[in-house]
């Protein structure tokens, strides 16, 4: 098993690409932004205790994130694709601690880079799939669903995320700003990081992002 790692602001267009990614190369998608939301649709103990920072657009605490993940990688054998983690240096290097001593390598850490003018459109105009499971995402614009409100690929009604709003999203880009430059210099002299530009349409994006994991398949 081995881990690899998305980065990118909010609205990146890191999750679609990620859900490519994992269909390609058989990996399991790990995304912590994912588990929290379904903690808070289901009520759980932690969903009851981050619901109202997730909807502001604040981080969860580190070490509930980290307890989260490591949970999850426990019992893991296939390559696992990180999307939304590490979001910050410390969860980076709890990480690397983790992998070290469970003797797992790190594979390939990309980042997309978008422009910052670009992000907050796509991200007020996003609408997902409400079905936890499918998860698909949409644009009201750039890539709207056949039938307004309902998901192409399993029928569920599409919704538009608490923490999509202008408001929120300015919240995020703020935590953002505040964490992403440690986080990426933690991994950008590693041999296996490649920034690719995410302002294209996905289907370019995903074409050169593969490539290292064609490399490593
Ligand atoms: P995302 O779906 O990745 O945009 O994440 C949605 C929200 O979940 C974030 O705005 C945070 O409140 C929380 N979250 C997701 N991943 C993390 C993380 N690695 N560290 C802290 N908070 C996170």
């Amino acid at each position: 098993m081995r881990v690899h790692i998305l980065l990118g602001a909010p609205g990146s267009g890191k999750g679609t690409q990620a859900k490519r990614l994992v269909d390609r190369f058989s990996l399991t998608h790990l995304s912590t932004g994912d588990i929290l939301r379904d903690a808070v649709s289901k009520g759980t103990e932690l969903g009851l205790r981050v619901k109202a920072l997730m909807a502001e657009g604040k981080l969860v605490d580190d070490d509930t994130v980290n307890g989260l993940v490591f949970a999850r990688l426990q019992d893991e054998t296939q390559d696992v694709l990180f999307d939304g983690y590490p979001r910050t240096q410390a969860q980076a290097q709890a990480l690397q601690d983790f992998l070290s001593k469970k003797h797992v390598g790190l594979g390939s850490v990309v980042e997309v880079d978008v422009p910052r003018e670009v992000l907050e459109a796509r991200v007020v105009g996003r609408r997902v799939c409400s079905n936890n499971a499918c998860g698909a995402i949409y644009h009201l614009e750039s890539k709207p669903s056949k039938q307004a409100g309902v998901c192409d690929v399993c029928g569920s009604p599409l919704k538009h995320r608490s923490d999509d709003t202008a408001e929120a999203f300015r919240a995020r880009m703020g935590e953002f700003d505040s964490t992403y430059q440690p986080l990426k210099a933690f991994y950008a002299d590693r041999p296996t990081y490649l920034s690719v530009n995410g302002n294209r349409h996905p289907d370019e994006v995903f074409a050169t992002l593969e490539t290292p994991f064609k490399e490593h398949a």
